[in-house]
């Protein structure tokens, strides 16, 4: 660590005397369910992360939602501020039922640590909010920094997106701090994709007393499943899943009604458009004569796409990273998150800077406990090297 000028060396001191207090405070969040449709619990969670940032002198300011527990907005102090923010951000919802904490605390085994919504992404809240406490104490950002903590990610964010694209359009960069890879990586690509369900109607009849006057949905939904998957472009990185599929009323009867979720990635913004015109045809056209059908849009992320600005900003979290020993490389994946809201209004983002961690969803998903304090001095040595002024 020869590399680091005096108040780096402090601050980043500073942080790696805080594991224990990481590991703490990551506990109580681990074991507050938090699911993104249990508002109160979402609210929990972020009153104790409100608790460490009042008791670190940060100013806090929620912004209520009716279904969804508050976005809450973080700075390092109240003075007004003219520069474009560096945004710290993350979600505190996670994808587990109640009751899940409470079958499966939090605990530390060889090194690793279990919990529902450890590394997705708990940890990374708590590295930011460590980050965040750190240049209160210490100083060093070369910009006004604030941290932005949402409430339903895991559901395609419809309270955070409209609040992460006017954040992210006033901001200078924003760091999400999804989990960091299982190698160590950040991600500096994601895909897009659309939540879809489609639903197509026939006729009930008795299909041994009147079959020729039924219609059946399912048949229709069998064909229409067939020429979706069809929309598939690996070459061009598109791929459609039929992941649920319901219908019928019994088995002597011919399917009224019949229905399917779909999930659409893609990676170029334009293949959105494509795809969707496809489905869309697709759940036009009737192949069982007399069908109906309809698409709805569920839900959907933005890609993470890369730009010159952006790159720019891997590149330093990168350097940084090397001169805290870290080898950090930037990976795609087909996963979303938030980031492609904040890069899709143009703001240099770079996704996975949190702790890393793997099988996010899972009942195995895990933490490295080891990577909590660099992956936080990492960041921070990071937001201390931006340049003075925006390029
Ligand atoms: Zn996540």
């Amino acid at each position: 660590m020869g590399k680091l000028t005096a108040q780096e060396a402090k601050l980043t001191g500073w942080l790696s005397s805080q594991q224990d207090a990481m590991l703490e405070l990551l506990c109580e969040l681990v074991n507050i369910d938090s699911g993104s449709y249990d508002k109160g619990g979402v609210e929990q969670v972020g009153q104790r992360l409100i608790r460490f940032f009042e008791e670190h002198g940060l100013v806090v300011a929620l912004e209520p939602h009716e279904t969804f527990a508050p976005a809450i907005h973080v700075r390092l102090d109240a003075a007004p501020a003219n520069e474009r923010p560096i945004v710290l951000m993350g979600h505190r919802d996670t994808v587990f039922a109640k009751g899940e904490a409470a079958r499966r605390p939090f605990r530390i085994d060889n090194g690793r640590a279990y919990g529902p919504g450890v590394s997705d992404m708990k940890s990374g809240l708590v590295m930011n909010a460590f980050v965040l406490a750190a240049m209160k104490r210490f100083g060093g950002a070369p910009a006004p920094l604030v941290g932005l903590i949402t409430s339903d990610e895991e559901i395609a964010s419809p309270s955070s997106r409209p609040i992460i694209e006017r954040v992210a359009r006033a901001a200078r960069c924003v760091f999400n701090a999804e989990p960091g890879r299982p190698s160590g990586n950040v991600v500096t690509g994601r895909k897009g994709g659309v939540f879809m369900r489609f639903e197509v109607f026939g006729k009930a009849a008795h299909s041994g007393g009147a079959f020729e006057k039924g219609i059946s949905a399912i048949g229709e939904l069998a064909h229409k499943i067939v020429a979706m998957h069809q929309v598939t472009d690996l070459g061009r990185g598109v791929t459609v899943n039929v992941g649920t599929v319901a219908g019928g009323q019994s088995v002597n009867t011919t399917a009224p009604h019949a229905e399917g979720q779909i999930d659409l990635r893609y990676i170029k913004p334009a293949d959105r458009a494509l795809a969707l015109a496809s489905l869309q045809d697709i759940v036009d056209a009737a192949t069982v004569p007399g069908t109906t059908a309809r698409l709805q849009i569920l839900g959907e992320f933005l890609p993470l796409t890369t730009t010159g600005a952006a790159e720019e900003l891997f590149v330093g979290y990168q350097a940084a990273a090397a001169d805290l020993g870290l080898g950090i490389a930037g990976e795609f994946t087909g996963g979303c998150a938030d980031s492609g809201f904040s890069a899709g209004v143009g703001c240099p983002t770079l996704c996975a800077t949190g702790p890393v961690g793997g099988n996010a969803h899972t009942p195995e998903e895990y933490l490295e406990v080891g990577s909590l304090v660099p992956r936080a001095q990492a960041l921070a040595l990071a937001i201390m090297r931006l340049p003075p002024v925006p390029a």
